[in-house]
């Protein structure tokens, strides 16, 4: 999360079945582990219904990790991966779209993230055209399970970092650069109020790295990096600028100043 300023972070997504425990000895030098525990919605062969991988894989991947200081998140979207994850100790969950009150019960106990990503699911009902019936016919499987999930899980006390998921190109729907959009949804979604998102957003991404890799990032205070924000109007008042890349006028990166008028990260023209 060093550098980053608001939603997106590192990780190394395991994703096969085989040689878990190779797999998971490559994890050197990578901040966190991302196993995809079910099957997922933008993916094309697989169901989210079904779990991933075998409770002994996920326990495997699970010890490995925590040798090398690493924790692991579930990229989960059904409960059965969800409830997979649990068992095995993992200590984030992102999407968490079939959480009930048994999963949400359990991670209140072991003290579990959740990171929801509305962004996705409502990039896809947005812009069905744009994407193959197969995933457009998921998205709205668990649309609706995935809001009340979220709700759910934030009245319930689970502290709570938004992810984005954008995996496009730049210029597309899901183009880096978009992340500032889950803030809007969480708002929008009634799971959160603007102060809440933006908290999720900033304070606690670097927190699903876990104690160990989490980077002195996202509060501002003397020793953290600085990672800061140059807004065109208040966001307490106006959520709804940040869906907007041209009303965050100013990005320092680490104390570097990375984005200005006439001075974009993405080398491209403001949006
Ligand atoms: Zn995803």
């Amino acid at each position: 999360m060093r550098g980053q300023p608001a939603l997106a972070k590192r990780s190394t997504p395991v994703k096969t079945q085989k040689n878990s425990k190779s797999q998971a000895s490559s994890l050197l030098c990578s901040s966190q582990a991302e196993v995809f525990t079910s099957g997922g919605v933008t993916s094309r062969d697989d169901d989210p219904k079904y779990q991933q991988f075998s409770d002994e894989e996920l326990k495997i991947i699970v010890e490995e990790a925590k040798r090398m200081g690493l924790i692991c998140a579930a990229h989960a979207v059904g409960k059965a991966g969800i409830m997979a994850a649990i068992r095995a100790e993992f200590k984030v969950i992102e999407h968490n779209s079939m959480a009930d009150d048994e999963v949400v019960k359990l991670m209140e106990e072991k003290e579990i993230m959740a990171v929801a990503t509305i962004t996705p699911i409502e990039s896809i009902l947005n812009n069905k055209d744009r994407y193959p019936p197969a995933m457009y016919k998921k998205t709205v499987q668990v649309a609706k399970a995935h809001k009340a999930a979220y709700k759910q899980a934030v009245k319930a006390g689970i502290k709570c970092a938004l992810g984005s998921d954008l995996f496009g190109g730049i210029g597309s729907v899901l183009s880096p650069g978009l992340n500032g959009h889950e803030v809007v949804l969480a708002v929008e979604a009634g799971a959160m109020t603007p102060l809440h998102a933006i908290e999720a957003a900033t304070a606690n991404g670097p927190m699903t790295l876990g104690s160990e890799q989490a980077p002195s990032s996202g509060q501002v205070k003397e020793g953290y990096s600085a990672d800061l924000l140059g807004l065109d109007d208040n966001p307490l008042d106006n959520t709804n600028m940040l869906r907007a890349p041209k009303n965050i006028r100013y990005i320092w990166k680490t104390g570097n100043l990375v984005k200005a008028p006439g001075l974009d990260p993405w080398g491209v023209l403001d949006r």
